[in-house]
């Protein structure tokens, strides 16, 4: 693989747009609610395969009246999945969501676990949303790789990975330690604009000369 030039890429990406992707939040709309680690990890958990339009309608909701883990643990289940009816699997998700409330509330004395494997211990938790919560809410250095994040990186050649784990490993030893967390803020709002799952924008895309995939498309070289 032809080593990249990871910190012009990021800096391109940052200079791209001002739009920073976070929990609950989708182009021009950002959340009203309070961010803190329980929100974030709601949040999170509420974005899994959902349009970030349908997150930040259902977190607007189900904030407004349930913001806390004691608040969210005693709401009705039928409550819970009116408010967050948006988005996709809300019935499962209410589900989970007021069982991590009480996990946290009664486990953790309201103070959300702050490394992965704590995280991951809690109902629909995986290793994206754990990463997720840790970068945004915690602000530690990791990388969420989500779907954007997944494919973009493949694409550019930074990583060869199958599975977002793999990618995850891989940029972990290409992307320098401070970068770690911009990588998903960067990644997710040029994936939805830029870098499209189908028929991405090459030419408005200001890290095309860097990019295996349009390296090979357009006849240059590429990895
Ligand atoms: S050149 Fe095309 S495939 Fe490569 S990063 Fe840019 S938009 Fe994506």
């Amino acid at each position: 693989m032809i080593e990249k030039p990871v910190d012009e890429i990021l800096d391109r990406l940052e200079a791209r747009s001002p739009q920073r992707a976070s929990p609950g939040s989708a182009i021009g709309l950002e959340p009203s609610w309070r961010r803190d680690p329980f929100t974030m990890l709601i949040a999170t958990v509420l974005s899994q395969r959902t349009r970030d339009e349908c997150t930040w309608i259902a977190s607007e909701k189900l904030f407004s009246e349930y913001g806390t883990p004691r608040a969210l643990m005693n709401a009705p289940e039928e409550s819970i999945t009116a408010a967050i009816g948006a988005v996709n699997f809300h019935k499962g998700k209410a589900r989970a969501i007021k069982e991590i409330a009480r996990i946290i509330h009664e486990e953790h004395h309201d103070a959300v676990p702050s490394d992965i494997e704590g995280l991951m211990a809690l109902p629909m938790v995986g290793r994206k949303t754990a990463n997720c919560v840790l970068a945004y809410a915690f602000e530690k250095d990791a990388i969420c790789v989500d779907t954007h994040v997944h494919r973009i990186s493949n694409r550019i050649g930074l990583v060869r990975s199958a599975g977002p784990d793999g990618t995850e490993e891989q940029l972990k030893v290409v992307v320098p330690r401070p970068r770690w967390r911009s990588v998903n803020e960067l990644m997710v709002r040029f994936g939805q604009e830029i870098c499209t799952p189908l028929r991405p924008k090459h030419d408005l895309c200001p890290i095309q000369e860097f990019c295996d995939t349009f390296l090979q498309e357009s006849g240059r070289t590429g990895r």
